[in-house]
Protein backbone atom coordinates (compact mmCIF):
# COMPACT_ATOMS: atom_id res chain seq x y z
CA UNK A 1 0.00 0.00 0.00
CA UNK A 2 1.20 3.52 1.01
CA UNK A 3 4.08 2.67 3.56
CA UNK A 4 7.04 0.17 3.62
CA UNK A 5 8.01 -2.47 6.52
CA UNK A 6 10.85 -4.06 7.27
CA UNK A 7 10.94 -7.89 7.43
CA UNK A 8 13.14 -7.87 10.41
CA UNK A 9 13.75 -10.02 13.64
CA UNK A 10 10.59 -8.81 15.05
CA UNK A 11 8.08 -9.81 12.24
CA UNK A 12 9.92 -13.35 11.63
CA UNK A 13 8.90 -13.82 15.50
CA UNK A 14 5.81 -13.38 14.94
CA UNK A 15 5.14 -15.29 11.48
CA UNK A 16 6.82 -17.85 13.41
CA UNK A 17 4.73 -17.87 16.46
CA UNK A 18 1.35 -17.66 14.62
CA UNK A 19 2.43 -20.30 12.61
CA UNK A 20 3.52 -22.55 15.36
CA UNK A 21 -0.17 -21.44 17.20
CA UNK A 22 -1.98 -22.65 13.65
CA UNK A 23 -0.04 -25.69 14.34
CA UNK A 24 -1.61 -26.32 17.61
CA UNK A 25 -4.79 -25.07 16.75
CA UNK A 26 -5.11 -27.96 13.43
CA UNK A 27 -3.62 -30.51 16.52
CA UNK A 28 -5.72 -29.45 19.25
CA UNK A 29 -9.16 -29.67 16.59
CA UNK A 30 -8.49 -33.39 15.73
CA UNK A 31 -6.65 -34.82 19.00
CA UNK A 32 -9.69 -32.88 21.11
CA UNK A 33 -7.98 -30.44 22.76
CA UNK A 34 -10.17 -27.81 22.73
CA UNK A 35 -11.51 -26.98 26.12
CA UNK A 36 -14.54 -24.98 27.20
CA UNK A 37 -14.94 -22.82 30.18
CA UNK A 38 -18.12 -21.41 31.48
CA UNK A 39 -19.04 -18.41 33.21
CA UNK A 40 -22.09 -18.01 34.80
CA UNK A 41 -24.93 -15.26 33.69
CA UNK A 42 -26.53 -14.12 36.16
CA UNK A 43 -30.72 -13.07 36.54
CA UNK A 44 -30.82 -9.86 37.98
CA UNK A 45 -33.83 -9.07 39.54
CA UNK A 46 -33.16 -12.37 41.75
CA UNK A 47 -29.57 -13.22 41.43
CA UNK A 48 -30.43 -16.22 39.73
CA UNK A 49 -28.00 -18.35 37.31
CA UNK A 50 -29.42 -18.72 34.46
CA UNK A 51 -26.85 -20.54 32.27
CA UNK A 52 -23.57 -19.55 31.08
CA UNK A 53 -21.47 -18.35 28.04
CA UNK A 54 -19.04 -20.63 26.73
CA UNK A 55 -15.46 -19.28 26.30
CA UNK A 56 -12.99 -21.65 24.06
CA UNK A 57 -9.24 -22.56 25.57
CA UNK A 58 -7.23 -25.01 23.50
CA UNK A 59 -5.23 -27.52 25.42
CA UNK A 60 -1.66 -27.44 23.99
CA UNK A 61 0.61 -30.56 23.14
CA UNK A 62 2.77 -29.69 25.89
CA UNK A 63 -0.14 -29.03 28.74
CA UNK A 64 -0.76 -25.29 28.70
CA UNK A 65 -4.21 -23.59 28.22
CA UNK A 66 -4.17 -21.10 25.54
CA UNK A 67 -6.28 -18.29 25.58
CA UNK A 68 -8.97 -16.76 23.06
CA UNK A 69 -6.87 -13.76 22.23
CA UNK A 70 -3.76 -15.76 21.78
CA UNK A 71 -5.75 -18.07 18.96
CA UNK A 72 -9.14 -16.31 17.70
CA UNK A 73 -7.32 -13.82 15.33
CA UNK A 74 -5.50 -17.07 14.16
CA UNK A 75 -8.23 -19.41 13.80
CA UNK A 76 -10.07 -16.61 11.66
CA UNK A 77 -7.03 -15.70 9.20
CA UNK A 78 -6.83 -20.24 8.68
CA UNK A 79 -10.47 -20.77 8.03
CA UNK A 80 -10.01 -22.88 11.34
CA UNK A 81 -12.56 -20.99 13.04
CA UNK A 82 -15.47 -22.90 11.27
CA UNK A 83 -14.20 -26.30 12.76
CA UNK A 84 -13.26 -24.80 16.51
CA UNK A 85 -16.50 -22.74 16.76
CA UNK A 86 -18.37 -26.26 15.49
CA UNK A 87 -16.64 -27.90 18.49
CA UNK A 88 -16.96 -25.39 20.88
CA UNK A 89 -20.73 -24.91 19.51
CA UNK A 90 -21.09 -28.94 20.17
CA UNK A 91 -19.84 -29.33 23.36
CA UNK A 92 -21.25 -26.11 24.49
CA UNK A 93 -25.04 -27.18 23.90
CA UNK A 94 -24.26 -30.64 25.03
CA UNK A 95 -23.59 -29.33 28.90
CA UNK A 96 -26.52 -27.64 28.73
CA UNK A 97 -28.71 -30.81 27.94
CA UNK A 98 -26.91 -32.04 30.76
CA UNK A 99 -27.48 -29.23 33.36
CA UNK A 100 -31.22 -29.38 32.18
CA UNK A 101 -30.85 -32.69 33.20
CA UNK A 102 -29.92 -32.52 36.52
CA UNK A 103 -32.19 -29.30 37.01
CA UNK A 104 -34.41 -29.55 39.69
CA UNK A 105 -37.70 -27.64 40.91
CA UNK A 106 -38.59 -24.78 39.76
CA UNK A 107 -35.26 -24.05 38.99
CA UNK A 108 -34.85 -21.14 35.67
CA UNK A 109 -34.89 -23.00 32.34
CA UNK A 110 -30.84 -22.78 31.38
CA UNK A 111 -29.53 -21.63 28.26
CA UNK A 112 -26.22 -21.21 27.24
CA UNK A 113 -24.59 -18.42 24.88
CA UNK A 114 -21.41 -19.28 22.18
CA UNK A 115 -19.49 -16.73 20.14
CA UNK A 116 -19.72 -16.82 16.56
CA UNK A 117 -17.23 -15.01 13.99
CA UNK A 118 -18.38 -12.74 10.95
CA UNK A 119 -17.08 -16.18 9.53
CA UNK A 120 -19.14 -18.47 10.66
CA UNK A 121 -21.85 -16.38 9.71
CA UNK A 122 -21.16 -16.24 6.13
CA UNK A 123 -20.81 -19.56 5.82
CA UNK A 124 -24.03 -21.38 4.49
CA UNK A 125 -23.19 -24.60 6.39
CA UNK A 126 -23.35 -23.12 9.84
CA UNK A 127 -27.21 -22.92 10.14
CA UNK A 128 -26.95 -27.48 9.95
CA UNK A 129 -24.13 -27.34 12.83
CA UNK A 130 -26.52 -25.83 14.61
CA UNK A 131 -29.49 -27.25 14.23
CA UNK A 132 -27.71 -30.47 14.74
CA UNK A 133 -26.46 -29.02 17.75
CA UNK A 134 -29.64 -28.82 19.38
CA UNK A 135 -31.58 -31.91 18.08
CA UNK A 136 -28.74 -33.96 18.93
CA UNK A 137 -28.95 -32.51 22.27
CA UNK A 138 -32.74 -32.84 22.72
CA UNK A 139 -32.58 -29.00 24.09
CA UNK A 140 -35.03 -26.40 22.95
CA UNK A 141 -33.57 -24.21 20.40
CA UNK A 142 -34.39 -20.83 21.98
CA UNK A 143 -32.33 -22.15 24.85
CA UNK A 144 -28.72 -21.33 22.97
CA UNK A 145 -27.85 -17.90 22.44
CA UNK A 146 -25.01 -16.93 19.53
CA UNK A 147 -23.25 -14.13 20.33
CA UNK A 148 -21.74 -11.84 17.78
CA UNK A 149 -20.21 -8.03 17.25
CA UNK A 150 -21.24 -5.41 15.18
CA UNK A 151 -18.47 -5.81 13.17
CA UNK A 152 -19.79 -9.06 11.84
CA UNK A 153 -22.98 -7.27 10.35
CA UNK A 154 -20.68 -5.06 8.83
CA UNK A 155 -19.27 -7.62 6.67
CA UNK A 156 -22.94 -8.96 6.45
CA UNK A 157 -23.56 -9.84 2.39
CA UNK A 158 -26.08 -12.10 1.10
CA UNK A 159 -24.60 -15.19 2.22
CA UNK A 160 -24.98 -14.04 5.97
CA UNK A 161 -28.64 -12.78 5.18
CA UNK A 162 -29.27 -15.95 4.55
CA UNK A 163 -27.43 -17.77 7.62
CA UNK A 164 -29.42 -15.33 9.87
CA UNK A 165 -32.60 -16.15 8.73
CA UNK A 166 -32.03 -19.77 8.76
CA UNK A 167 -30.72 -19.35 12.16
CA UNK A 168 -34.21 -17.23 13.31
CA UNK A 169 -36.02 -20.08 11.38
CA UNK A 170 -33.71 -23.05 14.16
CA UNK A 171 -35.55 -20.41 16.76
CA UNK A 172 -31.86 -19.98 18.57
CA UNK A 173 -31.68 -16.67 20.09
CA UNK A 174 -29.08 -14.12 18.64
CA UNK A 175 -27.26 -11.20 20.35
CA UNK A 176 -24.90 -8.58 19.89
CA UNK A 177 -21.48 -8.79 21.56
CA UNK A 178 -19.36 -5.91 22.55
CA UNK A 179 -21.93 -3.42 21.81
CA UNK A 180 -21.28 0.05 21.97
CA UNK A 181 -17.59 0.10 20.95
CA UNK A 182 -18.37 -0.90 17.33
CA UNK A 183 -20.01 1.23 14.55
CA UNK A 184 -23.08 1.06 16.65
CA UNK A 185 -25.36 1.30 13.84
CA UNK A 186 -29.03 1.27 14.75
CA UNK A 187 -30.17 0.12 11.49
CA UNK A 188 -28.54 -3.14 12.60
CA UNK A 189 -31.11 -3.61 15.20
CA UNK A 190 -33.78 -3.20 12.88
CA UNK A 191 -32.43 -4.76 10.23
CA UNK A 192 -31.40 -8.35 11.50
CA UNK A 193 -33.98 -10.61 13.91
CA UNK A 194 -31.26 -9.42 17.32
CA UNK A 195 -32.64 -10.45 20.56
CA UNK A 196 -30.28 -9.19 23.01
CA UNK A 197 -27.49 -6.92 23.39
CA UNK A 198 -24.48 -7.12 25.11
CA UNK A 199 -23.31 -3.96 27.17
CA UNK A 200 -19.39 -3.77 27.09
CA UNK A 201 -17.41 -4.19 30.00
CA UNK A 202 -15.61 -0.50 28.85
CA UNK A 203 -18.83 0.92 30.02
CA UNK A 204 -19.83 -1.47 33.04
CA UNK A 205 -16.40 -0.35 34.70
CA UNK A 206 -17.36 2.99 34.55
CA UNK A 207 -20.57 2.41 36.79
CA UNK A 208 -18.34 2.71 40.30
CA UNK A 209 -18.03 6.35 40.45
CA UNK A 210 -20.39 8.34 42.63
CA UNK A 211 -23.74 9.63 41.14
CA UNK A 212 -24.99 12.95 42.43
CA UNK A 213 -27.94 14.46 41.42
CA UNK A 214 -28.95 14.97 37.73
CA UNK A 215 -24.85 14.96 37.44
CA UNK A 216 -24.32 11.32 36.16
CA UNK A 217 -21.17 10.12 34.59
CA UNK A 218 -20.38 9.39 31.12
CA UNK A 219 -21.12 5.09 31.44
CA UNK A 220 -23.91 5.42 33.50
CA UNK A 221 -25.77 7.81 30.77
CA UNK A 222 -24.16 5.26 28.03
CA UNK A 223 -25.97 2.22 29.75
CA UNK A 224 -29.15 3.97 30.66
CA UNK A 225 -30.10 5.01 26.95
CA UNK A 226 -28.84 1.68 25.63
CA UNK A 227 -31.08 -0.36 28.16
CA UNK A 228 -34.04 2.24 27.02
CA UNK A 229 -33.21 1.64 23.30
CA UNK A 230 -33.05 -2.29 23.77
CA UNK A 231 -36.13 -2.76 26.22
CA UNK A 232 -38.30 -0.50 24.04
CA UNK A 233 -37.39 -2.60 20.77
CA UNK A 234 -38.46 -5.96 22.72
CA UNK A 235 -34.97 -6.73 23.56
CA UNK A 236 -32.93 -7.90 26.52
CA UNK A 237 -29.78 -6.29 28.00
CA UNK A 238 -26.75 -8.26 29.61
CA UNK A 239 -24.06 -6.56 31.44
CA UNK A 240 -20.19 -7.93 30.73
CA UNK A 241 -17.53 -7.35 32.99
CA UNK A 242 -19.13 -6.83 36.31
CA UNK A 243 -16.37 -6.68 38.86
CA UNK A 244 -17.64 -4.79 42.20
CA UNK A 245 -21.02 -4.66 44.29
CA UNK A 246 -20.97 -0.84 43.00
CA UNK A 247 -21.75 -1.71 39.65
CA UNK A 248 -23.99 -4.49 40.08
CA UNK A 249 -26.12 -2.15 42.25
CA UNK A 250 -26.07 0.63 39.68
CA UNK A 251 -26.65 -2.08 36.97
CA UNK A 252 -29.96 -3.47 38.87
CA UNK A 253 -31.13 -0.16 39.50
CA UNK A 254 -30.98 0.70 35.69
CA UNK A 255 -32.95 -2.08 34.69
CA UNK A 256 -30.55 -3.94 33.49
CA UNK A 257 -31.97 -7.75 32.93
CA UNK A 258 -28.73 -9.91 32.80
CA UNK A 259 -24.83 -9.21 34.33
CA UNK A 260 -21.57 -11.91 34.40
CA UNK A 261 -18.52 -10.76 35.31
CA UNK A 262 -15.72 -11.48 37.42
CA UNK A 263 -17.84 -10.51 40.72
CA UNK A 264 -20.02 -13.73 40.43
CA UNK A 265 -17.20 -15.53 39.04
CA UNK A 266 -14.43 -16.28 36.30
CA UNK A 267 -14.77 -18.74 33.37
CA UNK A 268 -14.92 -22.06 35.01
CA UNK A 269 -14.47 -25.38 33.93
CA UNK A 270 -17.43 -27.40 33.00
CA UNK A 271 -17.03 -29.94 36.04
CA UNK A 272 -16.76 -26.68 38.18
CA UNK A 273 -19.43 -24.82 36.72
CA UNK A 274 -21.75 -27.73 38.53
CA UNK A 275 -21.83 -25.82 41.93
CA UNK A 276 -23.86 -22.97 40.00
CA UNK A 277 -26.50 -24.87 39.00
CA UNK A 278 -29.92 -23.89 41.04
CA UNK A 279 -27.68 -21.15 42.76
CA UNK A 280 -28.98 -17.92 43.78
CA UNK A 281 -26.88 -15.09 44.15
CA UNK A 282 -29.15 -13.10 46.55
CA UNK A 283 -26.88 -14.66 49.62
CA UNK A 284 -24.95 -11.52 48.90
CA UNK A 285 -27.15 -8.12 49.49
CA UNK A 286 -28.36 -8.20 45.75
CA UNK A 287 -31.42 -5.81 46.43
CA UNK A 288 -30.92 -2.18 44.83
CA UNK A 289 -30.47 0.88 46.58
P1 LIG B 1 -16.33 -11.93 24.87
O1 LIG B 1 -17.28 -12.81 24.15
O2 LIG B 1 -16.70 -10.50 25.03
O3 LIG B 1 -16.11 -12.65 26.27
C1 LIG B 1 -15.90 -11.98 27.48
C2 LIG B 1 -14.43 -11.99 27.86
O4 LIG B 1 -14.28 -11.19 29.03
C3 LIG B 1 -13.91 -13.37 28.24
O5 LIG B 1 -12.53 -13.41 27.88
C4 LIG B 1 -14.05 -13.37 29.76
O6 LIG B 1 -13.15 -14.23 30.42
C5 LIG B 1 -13.73 -11.93 30.07
N1 LIG B 1 -14.37 -11.49 31.31
C6 LIG B 1 -15.49 -11.97 31.88
N2 LIG B 1 -15.79 -11.30 33.02
C7 LIG B 1 -14.84 -10.37 33.18
C8 LIG B 1 -14.60 -9.36 34.17
O7 LIG B 1 -15.34 -9.18 35.14
N3 LIG B 1 -13.51 -8.56 33.98
C9 LIG B 1 -12.67 -8.71 32.94
N4 LIG B 1 -11.62 -7.90 32.85
N5 LIG B 1 -12.87 -9.66 31.97
C10 LIG B 1 -13.94 -10.48 32.09
P2 LIG B 1 -11.92 -14.62 27.05
O8 LIG B 1 -12.47 -15.93 27.52
O9 LIG B 1 -10.43 -14.44 27.06
O10 LIG B 1 -12.47 -14.39 25.60
C11 LIG B 1 -12.10 -13.25 24.85
C12 LIG B 1 -12.85 -13.14 23.58
O11 LIG B 1 -12.52 -14.21 22.68
C13 LIG B 1 -14.37 -13.23 23.76
O12 LIG B 1 -14.87 -11.99 24.18
C14 LIG B 1 -14.81 -13.63 22.36
O13 LIG B 1 -14.89 -12.49 21.53
C15 LIG B 1 -13.64 -14.48 21.88
N6 LIG B 1 -14.01 -15.91 22.00
C16 LIG B 1 -13.96 -16.73 23.07
N7 LIG B 1 -14.39 -17.97 22.76
C17 LIG B 1 -14.75 -17.92 21.45
C18 LIG B 1 -15.32 -18.89 20.52
O14 LIG B 1 -15.60 -20.04 20.86
N8 LIG B 1 -15.53 -18.46 19.22
C19 LIG B 1 -15.26 -17.18 18.83
N9 LIG B 1 -15.52 -16.83 17.56
N10 LIG B 1 -14.76 -16.25 19.67
C20 LIG B 1 -14.51 -16.62 20.96
MG1 LIG C 1 -19.21 -13.06 24.15
MG1 LIG D 1 -18.04 -9.20 24.99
Amino acid sequence: RDRAELFGDHLRAQAVRRHSVEQELRAAIIEDRIEVHFQPVIRLSDGAVTGAEALARIRSSSGELLQPAQFIDIAEDSGLIADLGAKVLTIAVGRLAAWEARRVGEGPRLSVAVNVSARQLADPTFPRVVAAAVEENGVDADQVALEFTESALIAANPVTEMVLGELTAIGVRMGLDDFGTGFSSLAYLKRFPIDFLKIDRSFVSGLDGPEVGDDVDDDTAIVTGTVALAHSLGLWVVAEGVETESQLKRLQRLQCDMAQGFYFSEPVTDAEFDRFLGRRFSETPISPN
